[in-house]
């Protein structure tokens, strides 16, 4: 061994130690906290109870007695873990049927079972998508569509948020090229909706696949729940292809994949994250199909919750707080420095709410914000009680600010 060769790599600890100095030296650095307990829209967090304004439990299903009730009963039968792959013996019978009752409830030919959100993305953008192919996506896609496209190895471009005619341009730079355009539905640090007619017309002209991520939609809107898309008065032949996740409005773990029969059995067959990966546990299937059937069958959560989101608007206005357009229960306030949204989230804590702080990379530099998010688990008074609290903590500095 030769010391001086070992002495002239980089040290790991002096990398570490760089990066920890300027997180700090940012406002960047991410604090995870504890949850004790949770009991509805409170939640007890480093010893306090907070009145939840961060989840994204959005029609207060996570703790739904139909869901704990059908994952204990599955589970009293078929144990925790699903034991293998899909592919090898981890297609249980609960995955099948959750499968089959979401592709029934959103009226798409198939549907197929992904671990997360997370995982879907990576999974259909890498098992679609080749090296010299082109993804054409929006700014402000969430981080893993952007990381699928990257996986893919795929040409990735962005458009400016919203912005169709720069997307159309973008396509048109390669005219040749295999295309995909892939947004969020519902923009999850936003809450604004993607122009899905567009979009989808965009796609048609350009011989595009439309990809929609709908983490944030389903459940929350449209006929049913079935999300933005539906909402949008599209399916199938408008967007061949979309995700929701089970995670959010659904109360649960893991995300669906729905589409033509063709692109799902092109995933089902090339998609890494689908094919070497454990199964989800059947538990868990079983709990989101009993969500399904709540969101299916019962509108008033959805009622209330957009009545909720009226109120909170109203009140936010009248306040002059920087609103965003937004008429999902993604109701972000946004703040500029990280410093500002950090002491804003703080002195909300202090009050008795937990309304997370988003900084960047999560958003763009210089748009720090507060995101609240509404739960159709609110009640009235406590988003009065917010609005005060937010009146003390985040006045506006500036009237160009509150317009
Ligand atoms: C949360 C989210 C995901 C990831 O879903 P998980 O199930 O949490 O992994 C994907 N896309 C969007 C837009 C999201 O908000």
């Amino acid at each position: 061994m030769d010391g001086a060769d070992r002495s002239a790599r980089p040290s790991w600890s002096d990398r570490l130690r760089r990066d920890a100095l300027a997180r700090e030296a940012t406002a960047m650095r991410r604090h995870v906290r504890q949850v004790q307990q949770r009991d509805g829209v409170f939640v007890h967090v480093d010893g306090r109870r907070l009145v939840n304004f961060s989840s994204n439990d959005y029609l207060g299903l996570a703790q739904h007695l139909d869901l704990t009730a059908a994952l204990q009963e599955c589970a009293a039968y078929s144990g925790v873990g699903s034991t293998a792959s899909h592919l090898v013996c981890g297609h249980h019978r609960e995955h099948v049927r959750l499968e089959e009752l979401a592709a029934e409830w959103q009226k798409y030919p198939r549907a197929l079972l992904f671990g997360s959100g997370y995982l879907a993305n990576l999974g259909v953008l890498q098992a679609l998508l080749r090296d010299g192919d082109l993804c054409v996506q929006d700014k402000l896609n969430h981080a893993c569509l952007l990381d699928g496209a990257r996986f893919s190895g795929a040409d990735l471009k962005r458009y400016p948020h919203l912005d169709l005619d720069a997307a159309q341009r973008q396509l048109r730079t390669r005219p040749d090229a295999t295309a995909l355009i892939a947004s969020d539905g519902v923009f999850s640090m936003d809450g604004d909706l993607a122009p899905l007619p567009l979009l989808a017309l965009l796609a048609r002209s350009e011989d595009a696949l439309l990809y929609i991520d709908d983490a944030h939609g389903v459940g929350v809107i449209g006929p049913y729940g079935r999300g933005s898309v539906a909402q949008a008065g599209l399916g199938v032949r408008d967007v061949p292809l979309q995700m929701i996740t089970l995670g959010k409005a659904l109360g649960g773990y893991g995300a669906l994949v729905l589409g033509t029969e063709e692109l799902i059995e092109a995933i089902a067959q090339r998609a890494r994250p689908y094919l070497f990966t454990t199964a989800l546990p059947p538990a868990l299937a079983a709990a989101s199909c009993a969500a399904i059937e709540l969101v299916r069958g019962e509108s008033w959560r959805r009622l209330k919750l957009s009545a909720l989101v009226k109120r909170f608007r109203r009140g936010a206005a009248q306040l002059g707080l920087p609103l965003l357009d937004s008429g999902t229960p993604i109701q972000p306030i946004v703040l500029g420095e990280n410093q500002a949204a950090l002491d804003a989230s703080i002195a909300l804590e202090r009050a008795g709410f937990l309304v997370a702080a988003i900084r960047p990379p999560t958003v763009a530099p210089g748009s720090a914000r507060l995101r609240v998010t509404l739960s159709a688990a609110h009640e009235e008074t406590q988003i009065d009680a917010l609005l005060d609290a937010l009146e003390k903590c985040c006045k506006p500095r500036n009237t160009a600010a509150a317009g």
